[in-house]
């Protein structure tokens, strides 16, 4: 599948960290939809890029651009960008243990008006509905009345998949989604995300190579806070450079 037309440009952006380059003249575009994996070894600038397009961290210099109309994102404070379809899930989830796994998909639907809601909370049929449908995405339709926190952490990481998808992002960022996750988990995980890249822009941060291989998507790969490489895996890790950085050489 080929990517659309480009939801994010980030163009010739520097951050400098007390002197030191965290990222490089960095310049990365993604299409909407599309499923892009950026790779890169520890201290790459993986997560300074999210901190970037997410409003944390902000460049000294260069152009993030979103959306048809070019909106300034680096103009745009962090609830801006969040409201504007920008939905980043971190490696640990933060599910609310205590309540079950339709609760937790309701709150991120925005059904109950508050936590306290959730108690007395009675989905209507709109909600109910978009409640199903998202447990089927994120494969747990058979587990919506289990409290989250006796979840195994891989369902408990779709579980959270799915409430960002609820608020329906246009831009997906994922970190390191496969941590931890046994190896059915992890090709479950595959599926999901090449699914949810079906209509959403998904970025995914991840070390794990086979797992970036079985996404089949177009691989960024980044080091020194500059993009070295870009293309299909195959086409990345034939690169002499990209072998080099990554043997540390
Ligand atoms: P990655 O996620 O690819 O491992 P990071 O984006 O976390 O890389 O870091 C890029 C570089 O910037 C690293 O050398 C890191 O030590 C440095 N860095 C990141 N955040 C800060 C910060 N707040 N202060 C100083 N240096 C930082």
């Amino acid at each position: 599948r080929r990517p659309g037309a480009t939801l994010l440009e980030v163009s010739g952006v520097s951050v400098t960290f007390d002197g030191f380059r965290a990222i490089n003249n960095l310049s990365i575009s993604i299409g909407e939809p599309e499923l892009r994996a950026i790779i890169g070894p520890n201290g790459a600038g993986k997560t300074t890029f999210m901190d970037i397009v997410t409003g944390k961290t902000r460049p000294d210099e260069g152009r993030v651009l979103w959306g048809e109309k070019s909106l300034n994102l680096l103009k745009m404070s962090e609830s801006e960008i969040a409201r504007a379809g920008i939905g980043r899930k971190f490696q640990k989830p933060t599910v609310f243990e205590a309540q079950t796994v339709r609760a937790n998909l309701a709150m991120a639907l925005k059904a109950p008006r508050s936590p306290f809601d959730v108690l007395f909370f009675r989905p209507g049929p709109d909600v109910a509905a978009r409640i199903s449908e998202l447990a089927a995405e994120i494969g747990l339709a058979g587990e919506l009345d289990r409290l989250s926190g006796e979840l195994s952490h891989g369902q408990k990481q779709w579980l959270e998949i799915g409430m960002l998808l609820a608020q329906d992002p246009r831009l997906l960022l994922v970190d390191e989604p496969a941590a931890g996750m046994t190896p059915a988990e992890r090709e479950h995980t595959t599926d999901l995300l090449k699914r949810a890249a079906e209509k959403h822009a998904v970025v995914v941060v991840e070390h794990d190579m086979e797992f970036v291989r079985r996404l089949e998507c177009r691989v960024t790969v980044l080091h020194e806070g500059s993009v070295l490489a870009e293309g299909s895996l195959d086409h990345v890790t034939r690169d002499q450079r990209v072998i080099d950085v990554y043997l540390g050489r």
